[in-house]
């Protein structure tokens, strides 16, 4: 049987990455064109247009029919309509964009919007580190912290849309304020953000200079130098993530956990200490056969989770399950 084909895009505050792929996941054509964050929305609306366009085109030539579009986008989506609901803090402009509409509009075919962190996880889950997997949590370490939740391989979303921000569990009562309004959020203590400022707030005290470009990369490679802030970093962060991690199992009895981002790809020697310290906190039940891993589908996995999800409401039209 020929396999149906969609489109799927993933909107980034300075790239579009798009690809045009099957209902299976496997990626037929892909591209990636810039886009400007300060932009007025129907510019923004023509470039990702033009993206659909260039893999409509490919998509013709190879005698190919693509059913579907599906997007997925900073901020907090109303899924059932395919409009941005508030702002993003990456854009200017990009507030309450009828997204599905101005798409469909252009391109003539069915588009279906989500949130690009809760695209990412449904990718993972569906074609890559959790597939298989009916319950599944993905969280993306990088400048902050993100993720989605999938139970009986459905996207969790909460009753708003606005559910489903593991970055903003709070893990410390007094902890520091965050741009959320709470106060101790997980990402303030695990992201590569948290990282960076420990290890250069440990490392003046303790008189070194901290390189000017210091990153999440050197930390670990100053750390396999034998590094004592380094050391310390890694171990205090990890251990926060870990027992935000915990948290999660104790809460959702996951069979997958899957960490991506730039923070994850130090692999095993992160991945070990995060598995030891959301080990040491979950209740022994909520964490039997429950395993940690590393994300699978790198960048890939924004315009990969956007197909998987638009084939999925595409046979699941209106009214949407929540
Ligand atoms: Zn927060």
């Amino acid at each position: 049987m020929v396999k149906r084909t969609g489109i799927g895009i993933d909107l980034g505050g300075t790239f579009i990455k798009y690809a045009l792929g099957d209902e299976d996941g496997t990626i037929l054509k892909k591209g990636k064109r810039p886009t400007d964050s300060k932009a007025k929305n129907n510019i923004i609306l023509d470039h990702i247009s033009e993206a659909i366009s260039e893999m409509q085109a490919y998509a013709k030539l190879n005698g190919l029919r693509p059913r579907v579009v599906g997007v997925g986008t900073p901020g907090c989506v109303d899924v059932q309509r395919g409009i941005l609901r508030g702002g993003t803090p990456n854009f200017l402009h990009w507030i309450k964009v009828p997204i599905a509409e101005e798409l469909k509009k252009r391109n003539h075919l069915p588009v279906f919007v989500d949130n690009d962190a809760n695209l990412m996880a449904l990718a993972e889950a569906k074609f890559g580190a959790g597939k298989g997997h009916k319950n599944v949590i993905c969280l993306t370490i990088g400048t902050g912290i993100g993720g989605g939740i999938i139970v009986n391989n459905e996207l969790y979303r909460g009753s708003n849309y606005a559910g489903a921000e593991p970055g903003h569990m709070s893990i410390k009562h007094d902890g520091r304020r965050c741009r959320c309004g709470g106060k101790g959020c997980l990402e303030l203590y695990a992201s590569a953000t948290a990282m960076i400022a420990h290890f250069a707030k440990i490392s003046k005290k303790a008189g070194l200079t901290v390189e000017k470009d210091i990153n999440v990369k050197r930390i670990f490679e100053l750390f396999a130098a034998e590094n004592r802030q380094a050391a310390e970093t890694i171990e205090l962060s990890t251990n926060y993530l870990g027992r935000g991690i915990a948290n999660l199992m104790n809460i959702f009895n996951p069979t997958r956990i899957i960490i991506g981002g730039g923070v994850a790809g130090a692999g095993e020697v992160y991945l070990k200490r995060v598995k030891n310290a959301a080990f040491t906190y979950a209740m022994a039940q909520a964490c039997t056969g429950t395993n940690i891993v590393g994300a699978r589908l790198g960048n890939s996995a924004g315009y990969l989770g956007a197909i998987g999800f638009a084939f999925h409401q595409l046979d699941n039209q209106s009214p949407l399950k929540e």
